[in-house]
């Protein structure tokens, strides 16, 4: 697939994988599984008697590497020239700041944005004390803040390949991919109450027209 021929390596962040044999794998299949029937309503639903941190973030990690996947098939087209800021539409900019390293945001141009927050959420991710991935060790309880703060933040991609990039993605066949990835994600948000409605602005109409409300 042409996703993984990118010029540009460095826009490929390792995949974080959910080691096999663990229970947060057995989830990640189950997501699968129910994902697979078609049900997009009912994949994102928690399963019965899982636990609701568990079920966040294996599905945050997914998204994640979806997201990854799909801003690396645009990467090349997605240039410090043709985006000198990251937008998403003529009426969102944003400016890079994580609140810990970085407090003053920093314009900067779309591309070193995504590096930046695709950098930012691998530290996150990779973090143990926040995503836990042994058995038996407990969510902190700071975890749904976290992992709502990466959920906004992955939206600013969403809402970037479709506003400046949706020419590249009709070009390239994917935006059946795109719709149902981000539909997916959507619901999911919903579900869990991830995302400010004031944030999710830039794809209102998109997100009425796919899921029947916003
Ligand atoms: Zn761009």
């Amino acid at each position: 697939m042409s996703i993984f021929t990118g010029k540009d390596s460095k826009t490929f962040r390792p995949k974080k994988n959910i080691p096999e044999g663990t229970h947060q794998y057995e989830l990640m299949q189950h997501a699968a599984a129910t994902l697979g029937s078609g049900n997009l309503r009912e994949a994102v639903a928690l399963p019965d008697g899982e636990d609701v941190n568990e079920w966040v973030a294996v599905n945050t990690v997914d998204f994640f590497n979806q997201i990854n996947m799909l801003y690396g098939t645009i990467a090349e087209h997605c240039t410090p020239e043709s985006c000198p800021v990251m937008s998403a539409g003529p009426r969102y900019e944003y400016h890079w700041a994580d609140g810990q390293n970085v407090k003053k945001p920093v314009k900067c141009s779309a591309p070193k944005y995504m590096d930046y927050l695709m950098s930012w959420i691998q530290e996150q991710l990779d973090d143990e004390s926040i995503f836990p991935s042994k058995v038996g060790v407990a969510f902190p309880k700071s975890f749904m803040n976290v992992a709502k703060t990466i959920f906004k933040r992955l939206f600013r991609v969403y809402g970037h390949i479709y506003h400046q990039h949706f020419q590249s993605v009709i070009s390239l066949g994917e935006e059946a991919h795109l719709n149902t990835s981000f539909k997916h994600y959507i619901l999911f948000v919903q579900e869990f109450n991830l995302i400010d409605k004031r944030e999710l602005q830039p794809l209102a109409e998109l997100i009425e027209k796919l899921t029947g409300k916003n």
